[in-house]
């Protein structure tokens, strides 16, 4: 068997399924109606690159090693004298390999049968099973990006499919991984609902029919299965903070892309733009947790809360409790025990909204009691990032309606992603076959993936199976 993930880049679940319902889309629909759909919650940060770890690694983003698009590489064993911030942006996304756990297995070495194409992951592929890879193709893309070449974006989309589905024809691999990124791009310059994100879907569905009628003629029809999701939702941003332009007005020596040579004292990592890792006191080798950094930052915490832009302060603790904290609706603890079960306590508020304490959830459990809320599965997603050894001190989730970065941008944002907030966190799922489980989160997609090909799921990974 064939086993086909298309990531929509960016599709959110009621865009997508709106346009299948109304019949602008029929590859995809006719794929739903033989299978199954559903709405997932994706990963904070809700970026892509670190949202791609659930589908290739089957763990969160900073187990995996990639807690944003941008990080502070504290310990300094993993960039370069004298910056030490990794941006994945243009060329930088080369780099996402080499920082990933060695611990686990991506989906690639998992079945050597591969192909990949415009991943940020690609580690086990065989380059000749790559579509998109080395420098040239890099140094392409960064221009394509830092121009902000829309049309270019549009026609390398379509050609992406088109040669996905070639080499699929010729390499018969038993698993084949493509993102297709002109719906995210499209919807960053034009909003989500607008009729040219429509035309980068159609893209998408473009591809699903070339590969149907591939496997078709060669009479292989009951050999694929396809499956279409997105790493992140999308939200408009018609407001945008300079958030290390305004942390360095507060008198804080500041570094940040695409200065990372200057400044000590916070180093601003935004992602997608609705988040931001914030580092404090950048010469520390090793990461304090907020009680030992208190004393100092409190008065920096309280001017970020402050600004209509921060929705949620997020602040590791230590001993697997997260701090929230919010300036309109005040602060509360979340934990997680060593069980895998999860907490929330409220203190001084309510910030996730959810309207009451939970005391002892497992995962299953966090996930439903959270789902309908505006922080869907944030109880989960707080605590998995905040236990990254490579996330900030201080994580930010924008208010919606605004993200964190104006500057140094190609093409002016009227929409982005990145935050915890819910309409960046849904995304659509379409599978060619029905799936006898539920479905949650797209972390569950890897082990499932897995099962359908009919691998080993290994032990310790952050999602279940639904086969
Ligand atoms: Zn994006």
């Amino acid at each position: 068997m064939t086993l086909v993930i298309l990531v929509a880049d960016g599709a959110r679940p009621d865009t997508l399924f709106g346009a299948m319902d109304a019949g602008q889309l029929p590859a995809l629909a006719a794929l739903r109606s033989r299978g199954s759909a559903a709405t997932l919650t994706s990963v904070f940060p809700s970026v892509t690159g670190s949202a791609y770890t659930p589908f290739l690694l089957g763990l969160h983003p900073g187990r995996a090693g990639l807690p944003g698009l941008r990080w502070y590489d504290r310990s300094r064993d993993a960039t370069l004298w004298p910056a030490h911030a990794r941006s994945y942006v243009g060329l930088g996304g080369m780099r996402a390999d080499a920082d990933l756990t060695r611990e686990y297995r991506t989906l690639f070495e998992h079945e050597p049968r591969s192909i990949g194409g415009f991943t940020y992951i690609g580690r086990g592929l065989n380059p000749r099973r790559r579509i998109g890879s080395g420098w040239l193709f890099g140094a392409r893309m960064a221009w394509t990006h830092f121009r902000g070449d829309l049309d270019g974006w549009m026609r390398f989309d379509r050609w992406l499919g088109e040669e996905f589905v070639r080499r699929i024809v010729a390499q018969r691999p038993r698993v084949a991984f493509l993102a297709h990124p002109g719906i995210d791009k499209l919807s960053h310059r034009h909003g989500a609902e607008s009729p040219r994100v429509l035309q980068a879907m159609q893209t998408v569905d473009h591809t699903v029919r070339l590969l149907e009628d591939a496997f078709a003629r060669a009479g292989r029809r009951e050999e694929l299965e396809i499956w279409v999701v997105s790493d992140h939702g999308h939200a408009t941003v018609p407001q945008h903070e300079d958030l290390a332009g305004t942390i360095a007005s507060w008198g804080y020596g500041v570094r940040a892309h695409p200065w990372v040579l200057r400044g000590r004292d916070v180093a601003v990592m935004v992602s997608g733009n609705a988040m931001a890792h914030l580092y404090l006191e950048l010469q520390r080798r090793r990461r304090a947790v907020w009680p030992a950094l208190r004393d100092r930052w409190q008065p920096l915490l309280e001017r970020l809360i402050s600004l209509a832009a921060v929705d949620l302060a997020i602040l590791p603790m230590g001993d697997s409790r997260v701090s929230i904290h919010s300036s309109s609706r005040g602060h509360a603890d979340v934990f997680t025990a060593g069980d895998g079960t999860y907490s929330y306590r409220r203190i001084s508020g309510d910030p996730l909204g959810i309207g009451d304490d939970l005391l002892g959830l497992d995962a299953t459990a966090a996930w439903e009691r959270t789902r309908e809320t505006e922080y869907p599965d944030a109880l989960v997603q707080v605590c998995a990032i905040a236990g990254a050894p490579r996330a900030g001190d201080i994580i930010l989730s924008a208010a919606p309606g605004w993200d964190l970065r104006t500057r140094y941008e190609p093409v002016l944002h009227v929409s982005g992603h990145g935050a915890l907030h819910r309409e960046q966190m849904l995304v659509p799922f379409i599978s060619s076959r029905p799936v006898t489980g539920l479905l949650r989160r797209t972390v569950d997609l890897f082990p499932t993936a897995l099962a359908t090909l009919g691998l080993t799921i290994p032990r310790g990974l952050d999602g279940v199976s639904a086969r």
